[in-house]
């Protein structure tokens, strides 16, 4: 244990935002407890990015286990800190940390509250990504897809469900769905050039005329729109499968008939400008799009079975951000009218599905510069003590029965994975249940 420590600080979350800040919180000589639901670290990284971005995935893992080797941090995968878990968060605050980060994401699903939306053949995407990337149990349950798929969403999500359906199953039209235009798409051109080869550009031109009108109406060009799709390189190889855009659609419901997914009702909009913002402000006008599986990639909202105070998708955090920008990673408790001392939040589980990794890291990096201001006023501590409440973490997840998984542990499971990798000739292998990587563990 290194020498000379300044404070005690538990760290929920091992995605981009708890990693990053327990390197902030290292270098600044803290002692950090990193407790993590999913056996692995990486969060999102390991677990969302999508399947064949090999390099990218590597070289955060790498960062990764740099901050994980730290003989400053203690690192505890399996543990889901809520009151579904081992451990609550009355019972984390108890054990006498100076602070408690939680940097766990956005785990909750947002609803559009419309018909049809939990039936057989409906999926919300970040289930479907953490299938496809193997998380555990999310690998473990089936997720059938169809031949016409509709992704409710025309962000970075969208794109990689795209695809996902267009190039690892067998889809034959996929049908990105859009309660605005064209003009107001949230994904990166860079991003979409892994679709390119199913982008089905005349359907994208038919759509531009059939939309014409009502991008005219509201001050927008489609010729603009038809230019830049004439400007953009087209994929040599065409895949089986053809993207397709529905524009000025607001989902309604999904059709079902025996069970089975047919349809999505949406009704027509047409586009409103108030001040800077565009919105989509529907027309009455209902139509159908025929597919028999719905995907919603609308973005997540935070998880508020943890046991944080939540309000409307979020955890809520302190008033008065504009003189304190503080006062936005510090979480607030609505009910006493002041913080709930000593526990924060960063990345997206203050705000949920904003922005990529690096977004998630600056986030993480500037809430801990204000953490560690606030713990400067106070006195530090001796090692041994910055010690106590990580040894009495460990022994209250053991009174449990709690089986968490160590980074050397971690370690082993990766070396084994990429073994297997080796003798199946792929590229990468990850075991699919919490079982088995805890079964290899025990052997
Ligand atoms: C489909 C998809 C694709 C993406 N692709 C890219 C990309 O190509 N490039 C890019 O830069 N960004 C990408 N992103 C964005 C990037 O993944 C996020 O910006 C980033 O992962 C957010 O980091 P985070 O640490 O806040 O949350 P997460 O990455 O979600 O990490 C949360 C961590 O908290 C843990 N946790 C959750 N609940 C609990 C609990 N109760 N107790 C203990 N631990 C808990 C989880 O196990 C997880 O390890 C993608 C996102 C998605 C959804």
């Amino acid at each position: 244990m290194p020498e000379s420590t300044t404070h005690a600080v538990a760290v929920v979350g091992a995605g981009p935002a708890g990693l990053f800040a327990t390197r902030a919180l290292a270098a600044a000589g803290c002692r950090v407890l990193l407790l993590n639901r999913d056996i692995k670290p990486g969060g999102l990284a390991e677990y969302g990015i999508f399947l064949n971005k090999y390099k990218m995935k590597g070289g955060l893992r790498r960062q990764f286990s740099k901050i994980l080797t730290d003989p400053r941090v203690t690192y505890l995968g399996h543990v889901a800190v809520g009151e579904s878990g081992p451990l609550s968060v009355p019972a984390l605050r108890a054990a006498g940390f100076d602070a408690v980060v939680f940097a766990i994401g956005a785990q909750g699903t947002k609803y559009l509250g419309i018909e049809g939306e939990r039936l057989p053949g409906v999926y919300h995407a970040k289930d479907l990504v953490y299938h496809y990337n193997r998380l555990p149990p999310f690998s473990e349950r089936h997720f059938p897809m169809g031949r016409r798929v509709a992704i409710v969403g025309v962000g970075n999500v969208m794109v990689d469900i795209a695809n996902y359906c267009a190039h690892f199953c067998e889809c034959e039209e996929i049908i990105a769905v859009a309660r605005r235009g064209p003009h107001e798409k949230a994904y990166d051109d860079r991003e979409f050039e892994d679709v390119e080869d199913a982008f089905d550009r005349d359907a994208y031109r038919r759509e531009g005329e059939r939309i014409r009108p009502r991008l005219e109406a509201a001050g927008q060009s489609a010729d603009e729109l038809l230019k830049a799709l004439a400007a953009r390189p087209e994929a040599e190889d065409r895949c089986r499968a053809r993207l397709t855009f529905r524009f000025l659609a607001s989902p309604q419901r999904v059709i079902a008939e025996g069970g089975r997914v047919v349809g999505l009702e949406i009704e027509e909009t047409r586009l409103e400008r108030k001040g800077e913002r565009i919105s989509a402000v529907g027309t009455g006008e209902i139509s159908r799009i025929p597919c028999d599986t719905v995907v919603f990639a609308v973005g997540d909202r935070v998880d508020e079975r943890v046991g944080l105070p939540y309000r409307e998708g979020l955890y809520v955090t302190a008033p008065g951000a504009e003189q304190d920008p503080g006062a936005a990673y510090q979480v607030w408790d609505p009910a006493e009218g002041q913080p709930l001392a000593d526990v924060f939040v960063v990345g997206w589980a203050r705000r949920a599905s904003d922005g990529v990794v690096g977004r998630a890291r600056l986030d993480a990096e500037t809430g801990i510069k204000h953490i560690l201001k606030i713990l400067g006023s106070r006195p530090t501590r001796a090692p041994a003590e910055a010690e106590r409440p990580v040894t009495k973490i460990m022994h209250e997840l053991g009174k449990a029965g709690a089986r968490f998984v160590t980074y050397e542990e971690v370690l082993r499971i990766e070396a084994a994975e990429r073994e297997r990798a080796r003798r199946d000739g792929v590229e990468e292998f990850k075991f699919a249940s919490d079982e088995e990587m805890l079964a290899l563990l025990s052997s």
